[in-house]
């Protein structure tokens, strides 16, 4: 049997994933809610800074090298696997589309 990622869709409240979204750096994870720097991106539970609890994670290098994406979110599977994988950059079009309605309505 051979198990590969496959990106799938589903609906969200965007509010509610940023509020409780662990950001993957190279090296240290941000809190998407707050913006906490340098998180242990496989340990942290709750934010240090503003205490929300992590339900998603997601990777900016995952954007970035395209082909590492699966790799990140094996990794992420593996190491967090509590956590629900959300694609970066569906999170920030997402967020960004909702800024701009925000701010015209
Ligand atoms: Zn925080």
């Amino acid at each position: 049997m051979s198990r590969e990622f496959l990106r799938t869709y589903h609906e969200y409240d965007i509010e509610e994933v940023k509020k409780h979204l662990l950001i993957w750096g190279d090296l240290t994870a941000d809190c998407a809610s707050c913006r906490a720097l340098g998180l242990d991106g496989y340990t942290v539970k709750v934010c240090p800074q503003c205490s929300t609890s992590f339900k998603y994670i997601t990777s900016r290098r995952s954007e970035e090298h395209s082909s590492e994406r699966f790799q990140i979110v094996r990794r992420a599977k593996d190491k967090r696997p509590e956590l629900i994988f959300i694609d970066y950059s569906d999170y920030t079009k997402t967020l960004g589309q909702k800024k701009a309605r925000d701010f015209f309505a």
